[in-house]
C-alpha cells in the first residue's frame, strides 16, 4: 500500500483542496524546505499569513512565552495579550472597540452582525441589507458566501443567508438605485480585491462611496483580511485611500501564523454590542494575541517603507517583461497577468523552487513583509523565466 503523505491525505482528508504535490517540513523566514531538503523561496506566506516568515524567532518567542504562562482561559476572565492587542489596534487606526474571533470569515460575520444591529437599533429591522461588490471575496460560511459577489462560490450551497446584494465596483449609481427601495445597513468592500484577481478599487470611487455612506448613515465596512497588517505598504489598505471606515475586519497576516480574526468598530458602532450579543470560545486566545502583538509592534514606518520599496522593485523587474501583460496591486500584494495560464506557471514555479499563488487568472504574490531583497529578486527571476516560457 502506498503510504506517502499524498496517499494518506487523499484517504482521510475531506477533498476540499486541490493541493500541489509538495510537503513542507520546516522553514526559516522566506525559505521553506521539503523532507528531502528541497529549498523553496516562499512568495505566498501561507496566503498572506506568515507576515514575518516561517518560524520567525520574535513571533515564536512571544508565542512560547505565553504558552508557558497560560494558553487559554475563555472570555469569562481577563488575560493581558488580548487587551494589549486591542489597545494597539485602536491606537494605530482610530477605531474604538475590537471583537476577536479566529478567522477572516468570522471577523466578517461579526461586522455583519454589528451593522445589522446598528441599523436595527436606529431605523428598525427592515434596514438590514448588506451591499457588497461583484468579484469580492468575504469568506466561506453561508453568510460570508452570501456576501461574496462571485456566483461560482454559491452554486452548490443555496439557499444562502438572505439580505445581501452585490453591485459592480466603481458604480455608485447602482448602489443609489438599490437604495431607492430603502437604505442598506452597510456596504462592505475590499480596497484591493484579493481572491478576485488582485484588483484595486479606484480611489475616487472609494472616497465617493465613503462620503455617500457617511451622508446616509450607512456603515462602511472594509474587509482587510488579506490587505491588512502592512501587506499593501500601509498598516491597513484603506489608509492608502484617505478614507475612514466605520468597521474594519482583519485576519490572515495579523496572527503571523496562528488563527485570529479581528473586527474593529469605529465611533458610530463602538457601543453596538451588549453582553450576550456575540461571542467566540477561542476568540482573543492569549497565545494567538501574544503572537499578534509581536507582529503589529514591528509593522512600523520603516517596515512599511520597505514593503513599498520591495513592491516597486518587483514592479520594475516585471513590468513589460516577456510573457507578462500587466502588474496589479500595492506593496507586497501583487498580481501578475501573464500570457500563459497562471495555474500552469505556478505549478512550474513550484517545481523550480518558488512558492507562489494564483488569484483568478493571475499569479499572486504575498511574500513575507520582511523578505530579504535578494530572495525576492531570485524568486522573481524564476517567475519571469516561467512566464517567458523558458525551461
Ligand atoms: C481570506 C479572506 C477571507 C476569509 O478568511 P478565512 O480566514 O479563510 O475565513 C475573507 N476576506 C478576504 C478579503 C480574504 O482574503
Amino acid at each position: 500500500m502506498d503510504n506517502s503523505i499524498f496517499e494518506r491525505d487523499s484517504r482521510y482528508i475531506a477533498g476540499t483542496y486541490g493541493r500541489f504535490p509538495v510537503e513542507i517540513v520546516r522553514g526559516e523566514g522566506s525559505l521553506a524546505y521539503g523532507p528531502d531538503g528541497k529549498r523553496y523561496i516562499d512568495l505566498g506566506s501561507g496566503i498572506g499569513v506568515t507576515s514575518f516568515g516561517i518560524s520567525d524567532p520574535v513571533w515564536r518567542d512571544a508565542v512560547v512565552r505565553q504558552l508557558y504562562a497560560v494558553q487559554h482561559m475563555s472570555n469569562l476572565y481577563y488575560t493581558d495579550p488580548c487587551v494589549a492587542l486591542a489597545e494597539r489596534l485602536c491606537e494605530r487606526t482610530g477605531m474604538k472597540k475590537v471583537f476577536f474571533s479566529n478567522s477572516g470569515a468570522e471577523a466578517n460575520e461579526c461586522a455583519i452582525k454589528a451593522a445589522r444591529k446598528y441599523a436595527a437599533d436606529r431605523y428598525g429591522e427592515q434596514r438590514h441589507l448588506i451591499v457588497t461588490l461583484k468579484n469580492s471575496f468575504h469568506g466561506r460560511t453561508l453568510t460570508t458566501l452570501a456576501a461574496t459577489g462571485q456566483d461560482r462560490f454559491h452554486t452548490l450551497f443555496r439557499p444562502l443567508t438572505p439580505g445581501f446584494a452585490s453591485v459592480a465596483a466603481g458604480d455608485l449609481e447602482a448602489l443609489e438605485k438599490i437604495s431607492e427601495d430603502g437604505l442598506p445597513a452597510a456596504v462592505m468592500v475590499e480596497c484591493i480585491q484579493g481572491e478576485g484577481g488582485v484588483i484595486p478599487l479606484d480611489g475616487g470611487y472609494l472616497r465617493a462611496l465613503s462620503a455617500w455612506c457617511a451622508k446616509n448613515d450607512v456603515l462602511l465596512a472594509v474587509d482587510e483580511v488579506q490587505t491588512g497588517n502592512g501587506r499593501t505598504g500601509a498598516l491597513y489598505s484603506y489608509m492608502n485611500f484617505g478614507i475612514m471606515p466605520d468597521i474594519v475586519t482583519t485576519a490572515k497576516g495579523l496572527g503571523g501564523g496562528l488563527p485570529i480574526g479581528a473586527t474593529l468598530l469605529g465611533e458610530k458602532c463602538a457601543g453596538v454590542f451588549s453582553p450576550g450579543d456575540h461571542g467566540s470560545t477561542f476568540g482573543g486566545n492569549p497565545v494567538c494575541c501574544a503572537g499578534a502583538v509581536s507582529i503589529i509592534d514591528r509593522i512600523d514606518d520603516e517596515l512599511l517603507a520597505g514593503v513599498r520599496e520591495k513592491g516597486e522593485m518587483l514592479r520594475k523587474i516585471m513590468e513589460g517583461a516577456p510573457g507578462v501583460s500587466g502588474i496589479s496591486g500595492m506593496g507586497l500584494m501583487l498580481g501578475i497577468a501573464c500570457e500563459r495560464p497562471a495555474a500552469e506557471c505556478v505549478r512550474e514555479c513550484i517545481d523550480r523552487g518558488v512558492l507562489c499563488l494564483t488569484a483568478k487568472d493571475r499569479i499572486r504574490l504575498l511574500p513575507a513583509l520582511n523578505i530579504p531583497s535578494d530572495l525576492l529578486r531570485e524568486g522573481a527571476e524564476v517567475i519571469l523565466s516561467v512566464c517567458a516560457g523558458k525551461h
